[in-house]
């Protein structure tokens, strides 16, 4: 213990903070275990799933061109149809990333004069110049798709008569968004997703659902498309990749709506036949397969957050106690200043990029100034260790991420120590 002590000095965590630390884990053995449990049944889901489609060497193979009978493509996608009980599946690294598979998802099943119906308030940031909210060159809006919008109860509870209010003949497709995002609603689990997808269906049995699955892939053992959405869609930057996918998205569902998604990915016609693999497809195989535990140890990492920093007078979604139905923490930490300590600390504890001090910046899709603190592998991966937000009020950041939970741990120790450095806590 002296050694780690004098380890962490070295690294600049003092034992303090540490110390600190320490007595806040000692409180999480009962909710580590448990998520230690749905990691498990999640790895023999995957496991099941890649034995079940035979992957072999062959499925490694790099494809260039036009990439036509790309055994280990069609392949993956299979693997993914398989874990998400889905009848098809799109996993392309042709798919940029989660804003990208969301577009493809919507504009594929969107024709002018369709309605687009969100029954959980607003939307992830990027998707509002998706659809149109906020006004941008090729929105949804301008193919003449509109747009409308039900927001929860003061309580964080679904609308249900406003929803059945919402829904009309136009309606076509409904988004519903899993994860909070920059937003500090709760985010919903599979369960309650189930039921408004239900309520949606019984209003109007042939609307189609999708649901933004960013950040929740493997926190339960049910998934969205368990419970009857039409497509899940996420990123392979963030959990399914498991940390080793360098680019890519999917889109889970129905093959109807799959089929679309491709024709509209690349071409009428050509649809889920073309597309190379570039060489990635060892990433994507061996990041999905790590994916549960990489999630598992992310998961540790944000309640270990809430729990160190809730003690500390600072409001944390989810609370230090409550359950968990994604990787994301926010920490809402009152000013500018606060959020540049924490995610100073963030980035001083990376493996990549370490030496770097991340500032606020006008980022592209983002209609605040944001930070971000990140020094990862691949850029921009947030289920590597990453802490970021929108700088406007609460002052929230949202953290998340961690390949590793020794690694999420020291970040989140770093990121207190700075605050404490900085005069903004006192331990
Ligand atoms: C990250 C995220 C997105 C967008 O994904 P990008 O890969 O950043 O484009 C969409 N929705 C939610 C809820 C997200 O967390």
């Amino acid at each position: 213990m002296q050694e780690l002590i004098a380890r962490y000095e070295q690294m600049g965590i003092s034992r303090k903070v540490f110390e600190y630390g320490e007595a806040t884990i000692k409180n999480l053995t009962d909710r580590f275990a448990e998520i230690d449990s749905i990691a498990e049944y999640n790895q023999a889901k995957v496991l099941s799933a890649m034995q079940k489609n035979r992957v072999s060497a062959v499925c490694f193979a790099a494809t260039t061109g036009y990439g036509y009978d790309d055994v280990g493509r069609d392949n993956l996608e299979k693997v993914y149809a398989d874990v998400f009980h889905t009848e098809a599946a799109l996993v392309r690294p042709q798919i940029t990333c989660g804003t990208h598979a969301l577009t493809v998802a919507l504009s594929a099943n969107l024709l002018p004069g369709d309605e687009l119906l969100s029954p959980v308030g607003l939307p992830y940031d990027t998707l509002q110049e998706v659809i149109g909210i906020r006004p941008s060159p090729c929105s949804l809006a301008e193919y003449g798709v509109s747009y409308r919008q039900v927001d929860l109860l003061t309580d964080g509870s679904f609308d249900y008569d406003g929803i059945r209010n919402a829904i009309s003949e136009k309606t076509k497709l409904i988004t519903i968004q899993r994860s909070k995002g920059y937003a500090t609603r709760p985010t919903f689990s599979v369960s309650q997703i189930g039921e408004l997808i239900a309520f949606c269906k019984s209003v109007k049995p042939d609307v189609l659902v999708m649901v933004d699955n960013c950040y929740g892939e493997f926190v339960e053992t049910i998934e969205p498309s368990d419970v009857g959405a039409d497509m899940t869609v996420g990123s392979l930057i963030k959990n399914p990749g498991g940390g080793l996918a360098p680019i890519g998205g999917y889109i889970c569902g129905t093959q109807e709506c799959v089929s679309r998604c491709a024709y509209r990915l690349s071409a009428p016609g050509l649809g889920q036949e073309v597309g190379a693999n570039l060489g990635i497809m060892t990433a994507l195989y061996q990041g999905f397969f790590l994916a549960p535990t990489v999630v598992a140890g992310a998961e540790k990492g944000a309640i270990f957050a809430a729990n160190l920093y809730e003690p500390l007078g600072f409001h944390c979604v989810p609370n230090a106690t409550e359950s968990r139905h994604d990787i994301i923490q926010a920490v809402e930490l009152g000013s500018e200043e606060a959020m540049i300590a924490f995610c100073k600390g963030i980035q001083a504890a990376a493996p990549v990029d370490s030496y770097v001090d991340p500032l606020p910046w006008e980022m592209p899709g983002y209609n605040d100034k944001v930070i971000m603190a990140a020094g990862a592998f691949v850029q921009g991966s947030s289920i590597e260790l990453s802490a970021d937000g929108p700088i406007r009020p609460p002052y929230a950041v949202y953290f998340q991420g961690g390949l590793t939970w020794l690694h999420a741990k020291t970040g989140i120790l770093m990121s207190l120590q700075k605050l404490l450095d900085a005069g903004l806590v006192q331990l």
